[in-house]
């Protein structure tokens, strides 16, 4: 893209234009209305459209999508965590790679905090320090095997810099083959306005005439 204000080329990872300061965007957010993205995705939904209605649950899709451009983001952590949080009005969340880089936390020997850079950087090139990853819930509760406690994000507060993607990016990567630092393939990733296209593509083969949308509604 080129800077709206002296049109100098910006490259996706830049927050600002190199040349004028301007901010032209949050990366993460930008990527998902290129062309091939959103492209992708929409080939993606027409599909997931196609496919409901000839098993006769279209309605159901489309209930589905609503329920989900409700959903909210969440963390789940521990209790000491969530008391540091909510103990001082100038503590700050910040990503894992951040917290590794300045010393804060040491990074585990194990499988997957060792890929984890390679993954974050393939998806978010140049700029995947600054991604806290969350995920969607319907019932204000998320994956507890990160903590007890499920804190959710307020979305005026997230929902102009949060985009969203199909699943957790480490088993992404696995089974679409993607070598670190290789593109990603497009149509996997949206705006937070489009969260319910992205679930709709992601899950219609799930969809049932006679599935129920409810806040416990669960999807592998
Ligand atoms: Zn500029």
């Amino acid at each position: 893209m080129n800077c709206t204000f002296c049109h100098t080329a910006v490259p996706p990872h830049s927050r600002n234009c190199p040349i004028c300061q301007a901010d032209v965007g949050f990366p993460n957010v930008r990527v998902t209305q290129t062309t091939e993205e959103s492209g992708a995705l929409l080939v993606r939904v027409q599909d997931a459209v196609l496919s409901s209605k000839l098993r006769g649950c279209e309605m159901v899709l489309e209930r589905f999508e609503r329920t989900v451009q409700d959903s909210k983001a969440v963390l789940c952590r521990n209790l000491e965590l969530l008391n540091d949080l909510v103990s001082s009005e100038n503590a700050l969340y910040i990503s894992f790679q951040k917290q590794v880089k300045a010393g804060m936390r040491l990074p585990k020997e194990d499988l997957w905090e060792i890929g984890r850079p390679a993954v974050e950087s393939t998806l978010f090139p140049h700029y995947e320090e600054e991604i806290n990853f969350m995920c969607l819930t319907l019932n204000n509760r998320g994956l507890t095997n990160y903590g007890a406690y499920s804190i959710t994000l307020k979305e005026p507060m997230i929902c102009r810099r949060s985009s969203v993607f199909e699943e957790n990016p480490f088993l992404f990567m696995e089974k679409h083959r993607v070598v670190a630092g290789h593109p990603v393939p497009c149509g996997f990733r949206a705006s937070w306005d489009d969260r319910g296209k992205l679930a709709m593509a992601k899950l219609h083969s799930k969809l049932e005439k006679n599935t129920k949308m409810s806040n416990s509604l669960k999807f592998c």
